[in-house]
């Protein structure tokens, strides 16, 4: 059992007192880190349109007209300037970075480095040394794994939560079980919040690591991280952050939020796949061993052994996803400039939307039930619910067959949390910058139909 002091989790400013000393407690338990706003708040929605956005997505032109893409938790659509800045590094200066002299070479190196302060500049990181290009959130996450795993003794300590994706699971039970590392679970609370009164039971002298989602790609709660990283920092331990959800929400200020690790897709945040993040703070990637070798991440090489080169290079051995880098910092500039309130108040008014339908048609035939923290609560634009004696499949298979719908049924690569709800599995419909009104009375209209033909 934990045998440090308590740590207060009373909200409030009043000094408390600590194995540390008198401090004050900053973030609090009782408020909710309001990064994204809470559904049914007032707003004029004209100040947003997304049929103006739509435009901006050729892809849209391309497939039926009556399609409705609600999907994007799994995978966005890219904007066409992404497109257009990809090809146009192709057909300009497509070589290798690093490396060579001419001048194809030099545009290159530059556009991948560019990319990476524009990346920077989104994550609100200190310098873009911190930028690490990874294929993914699932490799960053391995990647960080195989790294601290080095600085990790047997019977240290992992916390994860049973709110996370697979990706944010089985990389560390992997590295856990070759070295000897207890791997933890926080709780999930039955609205799909993770139970953040319970940490301090779960964190010991031996934890390192709070490896938690930003936010839940099936209950789309978000996490309260203020309280989280004062928790995890007050009892000496690190904090990655799984944003493969959150980051596609806008700019975030990861000096500010006091994570110490972040992770993200690029295809989740209107970019290419093949890409993405594993951010660190400056001073700990400086200690942080390699987890892969290869050309590019050296400084010397002999063959009694290597010198590595400074991060982020160190990590990012071979020939790095040069031209997806490049469009990732294009999609995340095209976010950037959009209405960033307005399309927060937009995607809040379409899942409040969502839900409420949902719940219009439970009502009727008590059959419907929706996953997720109640109305009050910041919660990502994402809706998964379930419908009595339907399969999760089926329901998808009727909404796209019959409405042109597109989701996602099953348990979204997250069996832990599908089994503490006690659940199978589930139907999720995700939001993004280019639906609108009629994406989701559509998607209504074709739940009510299963309902009819199934129910
Ligand atoms: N974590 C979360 C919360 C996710 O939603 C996903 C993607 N569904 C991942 C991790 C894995 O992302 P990727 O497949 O892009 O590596």
């Amino acid at each position: 059992m934990n045998n440090r002091n308590r740590y207060p989790t009373i909200a409030g400013s009043e000094s408390q007192q600590t194995p540390f000393g008198v401090r004050t407690l900053k973030a609090s338990l009782g408020s909710e880190n309001r990064i994204y706003p809470v559904p049914g708040t007032n707003y004029a929605l004209d100040r947003f349109d997304p049929e103006k956005i739509k435009t901006e997505f050729s892809v849209f032109d391309n497939i039926e007209s009556k399609f409705h893409y609600l999907d994007s938790a799994a995978t966005s659509q890219v904007p066409d300037c992404v497109v257009e800045t990809m090809v146009n590094q192709l057909q300009t200066h497509r070589a290798n970075v690093k490396r060579g002299i001419y001048k194809m070479a030099v545009d290159a190196s530059e556009s991948y480095e560019r990319a990476r302060q524009r990346v920077a500049a989104y994550l609100g990181a200190a310098d873009e040394s911190e930028v690490i290009f990874t294929s993914g959130t699932t490799s960053g996450i391995n990647m960080l794994a195989y790294s601290l795993i080095e600085g990790f003794a047997p019977g240290d300590e992992i916390l994860v939560s049973q709110l996370e994706h697979h990706s944010n699971i089985v990389p560390w039970q992997i590295v856990g079980q070759k070295n000897g590392i207890r791997i933890k679970y926080l709780p999930v609370m039955d609205d799909g919040r993770l139970n953040l009164n319970r940490l301090e039971e779960f964190i010991t002298e031996k934890t390192r690591l709070l490896a938690i989602t930003h936010g839940s790609n099936v209950t789309g709660a978000i996490t309260n991280v203020p309280y989280l990283a004062e928790v995890a920092h007050y009892y000496g331990c690190k904090l990655m952050l799984d944003g493969a959800q959150m980051a596609a929400q806008g700019p975030l200020d990861l000096l500010e939020l006091d994570a110490d690790y972040y992770v993200f897709s690029g295809h989740k945040v209107y970019g290419p796949t093949g890409i993405g993040v594993l951010w660190a703070k400056k001073s700990l990637l400086e200690t942080l061993p390699p987890a892969f070798g290869g050309g590019e991440m050296i400084t010397h090489v002999n063959l009694e052994g290597s010198e590595y080169a400074p991060p982020p290079h160190r990590f990012e051995a071979g020939t790095p996803p040069i031209t997806q880098a490049i469009g990732l910092a294009q999609a995340l500039d095209w976010l950037c400039i959009q209405d960033l309130d307005g399309l927060h108040q937009h995607l809040i008014h379409l899942t409040e939307k969502i839900i409420t339908g949902l719940k219009h048609l439970n009502d009727r035939q008590h059959a419907v039930k929706v996953i997720g923290p109640v109305s009050g609560h910041p919660r990502l634009p994402l809706v998964a619910f379930t419908i009595e004696g339907i399969h999760p499949h089926d329901i998808c298979q009727i909404l796209n067959d019959r409405h042109g719908v597109a989701t996602r049924g099953g348990n979204h690569c997250a069996q832990p949390l599908h089994d503490s709800l006690g659940l199978e599995g589930s139907v999720r419909v995700s939001l993004a910058a280019f639906n609108s009104e009629q994406d989701v009375d559509a998607l209504l209209n074709g739940v009510e139909d299963c309902m009819a033909k199934l129910g």
